[in-house]
C-alpha cells in the first residue's frame, strides 16, 4: 500500500502505515513473495463478544480482540488496550509493531496486541474488573508465560494487569509471568511503570546529541499526558529540558516559561484524574491537540493515539526533532514529508521500547521467582536501549537511511532470519 494515498483523519487505518513501513523494509532486505506474506500476515487473530450487565441493570456488549502476529523469536508479547477505537485493524497494526520492536531490542519475544473496544472512563472499577476477567477467560489457552504474555497499553494499568494475573491463575495455578506491568506488590518489577517514559527520555537525549540539539533548555511539546507522556515529561525535565506544552484527550496547554511537571503529576495523582490538563497546569494558554503538534519547539513527543502526524499537517510541523512516545503516531506519507523537510523522527519501535524491555525483565524475574534491585533494572534498560540506538544510528549513517528505515531494516531482517533458521 502506498502511504501517500492515506486519508489520515477519521478514516485513518493504522495498517496502512504499519504495512507500508514493513513493505519498504522488505524491499531493502530483499525477500521472496512468500516471506513477505509470512511477515505481514498474523499467526492468529481472535475476536469475541463480551457481554456486561451494567450497574444500572442494562446489558452492554463489548468486543475483545487479540492478534498474535509473529512468534519466531519467542512467545507473543504485547499490550492490552481499552479504547473505543480497538478493532482488527488497530490490533493487527500494533501487533506487528510489537514484532519489530522486540526484534530491534533483541529480546526473546514476538509480537501481539489486543484489547476491548470500551471507554474505561465510562465504566466503574467493578465493571472493568468483570470485563477484564471475562476477557482472559475467553482467551483461555491462547495466553500463558510461554504462549502470549500480556501488558498494559492505553486505557489499562497495573490494576488491570493484577486482575488478568488473578483470572489466569484461577485456572492454571499461580503464574505471574503471564502478564507484565503488574503492581510491584504483586510480582511486578521495579521500574516498569515508568519504563516507557524513561526510555523515551533516554532515546531523546541520544538523538538530540546526534542532531546537535542541546537538551538543556530545549523546549518540548508532549501530546498525551498519560503513563508515557507524563513520565517522559518528568525525565526530560530532570535532564534540563523545558516542557512548554502538554495535552490530554480534551486538549492542551502552552506556556513559554515551561511547566513544573512534578507538581502537575502530583496533582493528577492526588485525585485530579478527572481534571483537565489546563486545570492541572494551573496556568498557561489553552491550545488544541492539533495546535500542539505544530508548535515551534525543539522536541515534539506524540505520546497518545496513532496517525496524528499525517499528510495534512506534516508540512506545518516546526519541531527540530520528533521522538515517537506513542505507537504509530506518524503515517507513512507524513514520514516521507518529514524526511524530505529534514526533520528527524525517532520511531516508536525504538523510542518507546523501554516498556517492553522492562516487561521482559519482569517476565524473567517472575520465571526465576527472584526480584531484581531497581538499579539493576535501570542499568539493564539503559544498556539494552543504548545498544539498539547505536545500531540504528550506525545503520542510518552508513546507508543514508532515516532512523525509522534503519530500525525497520534491522528488526525485519532479524525476524526473517529467525523464520529461516527455524525452517518450514
Ligand atoms: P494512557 O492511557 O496512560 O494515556 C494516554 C494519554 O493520551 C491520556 O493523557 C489521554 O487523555 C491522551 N489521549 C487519548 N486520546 C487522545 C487523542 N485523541 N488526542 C490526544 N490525546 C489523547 O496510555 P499510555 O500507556 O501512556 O500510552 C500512550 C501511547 O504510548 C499509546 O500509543 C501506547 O500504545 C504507547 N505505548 C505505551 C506503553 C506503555 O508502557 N504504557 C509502551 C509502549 C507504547
Amino acid at each position: 500500500m502506498d502511504g501517500k494515498t492515506l486519508k489520515p483523519t477519521k478514516d485513518y487505518n493504522p495498517r496502512w502505515s504499519a504495512d507500508s513501513y514493513l513493505a519498504q523494509a522488505l524491499r531493502r532486505i530483499g525477500a521472496s513473495e512468500a516471506m513477505k506474506h509470512l511477515l505481514q500476515a498474523s499467526y492468529r487473530e481472535v475476536k469475541f463478544e463480551l457481554p456486561l450487565v451494567r450497574k444500572d441493570g442494562s446489558l452492554a456488549v463489548f468486543h475483545g480482540y487479540r492478534v498474535q502476529h509473529n512468534h519466531s523469536r519467542g512467545p507473543f508479547k504485547g499490550g492490552i488496550r481499552y479504547h473505543p477505537s480497538v478493532n482488527w485493524e488497530h490490533s493487527h497494526a500494533l501487533a506487528s509493531v510489537m514484532t519489530w520492536k522486540t526484534a530491534l531490542m533483541d529480546i526473546p519475544f514476538g509480537g501481539a496486541k489486543g484489547g476491548i473496544d470500551c471507554d474505561p472512563a465510562m465504566l466503574s472499577s467493578s465493571e472493568l474488573e468483570t470485563l477484564t476477567k471475562r476477557f482472559i477467560a475467553k482467551l483461555g489457552p491462547l495466553v500463558g508465560p510461554d504462549q502470549d504474555i500480556l501488558a498494559p497499553d492505553m486505557g489499562t494499568n497495573a490494576q488491570t494487569m493484577a486482575w488478568l494475573y488473578d483470572a489466569y491463575s484461577q485456572g492454571q495455578g499461580d503464574e505471574p509471568a503471564v502478564v507484565t506491568g503488574k503492581p510491584v506488590g504483586l510480582g511486578g518489577s521495579y521500574g516498569r511503570a515508568e519504563a516507557t517514559g524513561r526510555g523515551v527520555a533516554m532515546v531523546a537525549a541520544w538523538a538530540a546529541q546526534a542532531e546537535k540539539l542541546n537538551l538543556t533548555g530545549a523546549t518540548v511539546a508532549i501530546q498525551g499526558f498519560g503513563n508515557v507522556g507524563s513520565c517522559a515529561a518528568r525525565f526530560l525535565a530532570q535532564r534540563g529540558a523545558k516542557v512548554v506544552a502538554i495535552s490530554d484527550v480534551r486538549g492542551g496547554v502552552y506556556s513559554g516559561d515551561g511547566f513544573d511537571i512534578e507538581t502537575i503529576i502530583h496533582s493528577k495523582e492526588a485525585g485530579g484524574k478527572s481534571a483537565s490538563i489546563l486545570e492541572l497546569a494551573g496556568r498557561g494558554e489553552a491550545i488544541s491537540n492539533e495546535e500542539l503538534l505544530t508548535l515551534g519547539v525543539d522536541l515534539l513527543i506524540p505520546a497518545a493515539v496513532g496517525g496524528v502526524l499525517h499528510e495534512n499537517n506534516a508540512d506545518q510541523v516546526k519541531a527540530r526533532l520528533i521522538v515517537e512516545g506513542g505507537n504509530l503516531p506518524t503515517t507513512c506519507g507524513a514520514a516521507e514529508i518529514l524526511r524530505d523537510r529534514g526533520i528527524p523522527v525517532v520511531p516508536d519501535i525504538l523510542a518507546n521500547a523501554g516498556g517492553v524491555t522492562v516487561s521482559y525483565f519482569e517476565w524473567a524475574q517472575n520465571l526465576q521467582r527472584y526480584r531484581w534491585e531497581r538499579e539493576t533494572v535501570q542499568q539493564r534498560l539503559e544498556k539494552t536501549l543504548k545498544e539498539a540506538w547505536d545500531n540504528v544510528q550506525k545503520k542510518a549513517e552508513e546507508e543514508s537511511l532515516s532512523y525509522r528505515e534503519a530500525a525497520y531494516t534491522i528488526a525485519v531482517g532479524r525476524v526473517k532470519r529467525a523464520i529461516e533458521l527455524r525452517g518450514f
